[in-house]
């Protein structure tokens, strides 16, 4: 069985996991229809796919992925600014790789750089500061996506051309902040979820406060939790229990890197650079408060701000349901374009680009199971 190849001791893994469907059972019952517990993290997307989890509960649990892939949620209007802004001359974007291949209305940033323009990966904002020092006649454009993991470390490159008096670097910020969006996909009630893997990484940052409105406004138990298989079991077992004693309140599995305040210098250095303001998020629309936004004092650092972008509102491609998709209304299955027309090497929407969108999870490790 994948899931017992995965851990370190499979007597004992198979113990838990025999306890874990007893309670699926159990809460399934209750509940009259297979549990639903939605994960909010690439991370814990690409994990759960790898693991064969999701077989092993089938039936009495469902896993589904919500809006926790940054470059998934990063809506089609704010793909077809970046594609204009590497058509802008003098302009060299830079950017992390998975944006390259998101499809946009009619091209990508991938055909644009072999149509000529300059676009650069790099593997951190510092990677393209030191582009901007090293290529002074070059307008260095760093296409800021992430969530509040990556925005602290954009904040910094920002500082720091500050600070060096660096004056040909910007930052296209499309960062998002996931509270917000979790509380419109909660309101939407789109979708019945009974519990929610927290994000790990972003709530090292935010605290695990910062979600205790789950419970407290929605009264949907939700665990913060790591990221080795061990951990995402331990958490799906907590929230069954969680489910099955009416115990609605947030908590945290992941005490060893989470605290319950957060990251205090992280959080500081975001608050110097950014304010919060209504941003697009693919498949939820426009959120408020939800997007990072480059303060007026830095604003010399904000590419909106020195080339004029005006905010575009583009639609899915065709057929695509990508957004359906991030609200945890569908699986990658159920789209129709999945593995025919839409493929990792030939991708319609961005879930099938990024590593850590779901379609691209389901297409590398749970394609006809
Ligand atoms: Fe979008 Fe492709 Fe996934 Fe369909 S299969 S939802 S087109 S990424």
């Amino acid at each position: 069985m994948k899931v017992l190849e995965r851990l370190n001791d499979p007597e004992l893994g198979q113990r838990m996991l025999k306890l874990v469907r007893e309670k699926a059972v159990r809460a399934a019952d209750r509940l009259g229809r297979p549990a639903v517990l939605m994960e909010v993290c690439g991370t814990h997307t690409t994990a759960i796919s790898r693991s064969g989890l999701r077989s092993l509960f089938q039936g009495l649990v469902e896993l589904r992925s919500g809006p926790g892939c940054p470059v998934c949620v990063t809506a089609a209007g704010d793909i077809e600014t970046m594609i204009g802004l590497s058509r802008i001359p003098g302009v060299t974007v830079a950017t992390f790789g998975d944006m390259l291949r998101v499809p946009g209305r009619d091209s990508s940033l991938e055909r644009e750089r072999a149509a000529g323009a300059r676009i650069k990966i790099v593997y951190s904002p510092a990677d393209a500061l030191e582009l901007a020092k090293n290529n002074p006649a070059a307008e260095v454009v760093f296409l800021g996506v992430g969530f509040e993991t990556t925005a602290p470390l954009v904040a910094l490159s920002i500082k720091q051309a500050r600070d060096t008096g660096l004056n040909n670097f910007t930052v296209y910020s499309v960062h998002k902040i996931m509270p917000p969006a979790l509380r419109s996909l909660l309101d939407s009630g789109g979708i019945n979820v009974d519990g929610l893997i927290l994000p790990g990484h972003v709530c090292a940052v935010t605290g695990s406060e910062s979600f205790r409105f789950i419970g407290e406004d929605y009264g949907i138990p939700a665990i913060v939790t790591g990221f080795t298989l061990v951990d995402i079991i331990d958490s799906v077992n907590a929230l069954l229990n969680k489910i099955l004693s009416a115990d609605s309140a947030t908590s945290n599995n992941y005490r060893w890197v989470v605290k319950q305040e957060g990251n205090g210098e992280a959080r500081r250095v975001l608050e110097e650079c950014f304010y919060t303001g209504a941003a697009a998020w693919r498949g939820l629309g426009i959120i408020k408060d939800s997007g990072l936004m480059i303060k007026e004092e830095l604003s010399s650092y904000d590419a909106r701000n020195k080339f004029g972008l005006a905010a575009s509102i583009c639609d899915e491609p065709p057929g695509c349901r990508c957004g359906e998709l991030l609200r945890g209304l569908i699986v990658p299955t159920d789209c129709g374009l999945f593995g025919c027309r839409c493929t990792p090497t030939l991708p319609v929407g961005p879930c099938m680009v990024s590593s850590e969108g779901a379609c691209a999870a389901y297409y590398r490790y749970e394609r006809g199971e």
